[in-house]
């Protein structure tokens, strides 16, 4: 069975949207993936079928009723799938955990909207919360298509260079050294030299060089964890003490 999604949503014409072009998306027409989404709306309640009501205790906007959210999730065969409600309070998506959702079944994803979920759903639905980052979005589907992105352009036959994969920002615990193309002169500026010169022992040794200097500078709590962490399967060793 290909990595299977199932995304719960009040907006199901917000899929695949990015996710069916590039790579992603034609991993998806090639059945590398498979995409479903169910209209929470359908298990909305009475003639307007409807899917919220007024917090309670009072206060502003609309929350996701917890009876017609858990139709919903019960109308999906779970798989072994984790079940994951996209929420600001959740813990921040890494690419450790993406790399860990990727090898699995696959996921069901809740993407809330309004002022967000009924609690009592989430308790009894045990519902993993996943934040996308410290901000708040309208809704969760764009953090739906965000950690797909994530996960699909790991699975094998996906992305056409597997290699790159693994040397990118985060995969070797630090941020990725700079990148650069021809034109050789840019605006006065040049490819550094060292780049350009074919020593690849050089080469590797300038990459792990910047790409630690940029980690301390911008992310010291990356930094500090990549030299603790042992390294990553597959990447090369933690940096140099
Ligand atoms: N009142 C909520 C925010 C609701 S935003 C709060 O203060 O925590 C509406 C929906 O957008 C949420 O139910 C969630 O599904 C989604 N959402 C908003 N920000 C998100 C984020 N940073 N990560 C993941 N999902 C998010």
């Amino acid at each position: 069975m290909p990595f299977h999604a199932t995304c719960l949503t009040l907006l199901p014409e917000a899929f695949p949207g990015v996710l069916g072009v590039s790579i992603v998306g034609n991993g998806l027409r090639d059945g590398l993936w498979v995409l479903e989404t169910v209209d929470i709306r359908s298990f909305g309640i009475g003639k307007h079928r409807n899917v919220d009501d007024t917090p309670s205790g009072g206060g502003a906007g609309m929350v996701m009723r917890a009876d017609v959210a858990a139709a919903a999730i019960d109308s999906v065969e779970r798989a072994g799938r984790p079940l994951i409600y996209l929420s600001p309070r959740g813990r921040p998506l890494t690419q450790a955990r993406v790399r860990e959702l990727a090898k699995g079944p696959g996921v069901i994803l809740l993407c809330g909207r309004f002022e967000g979920l009924d609690e009592r759903v989430i308790e009894g639905r045990g519902l993993e919360e996943v934040s996308l980052g410290d901000f708040v979005l309208a809704g969760g589907e764009v953090a739906a298509l965000a950690l797909l992105e994530a996960c699909v352009r790991l699975l094998p036959g996906v992305a056409g260079n597997a290699e790159s994969l693994t040397e990118e920002s985060f995969e070797t615990g630090l941020l990725e050294h700079p990148q650069y193309t021809r034109p050789q002169v840019w605006e006065d500026r040049e490819i550094p030299a060292v780049l350009t010169s074919g020593d690849h022992a050089k080469i590797r040794a300038w990459r792990r060089n910047q790409a630690e200097e940029l980690t301390k500078a911008r992310r010291p709590d990356l930094y500090a964890a990549s030299r603790n962490a042992p390294p990553v399967q597959g990447t090369r060793a933690k940096p140099r003490d």
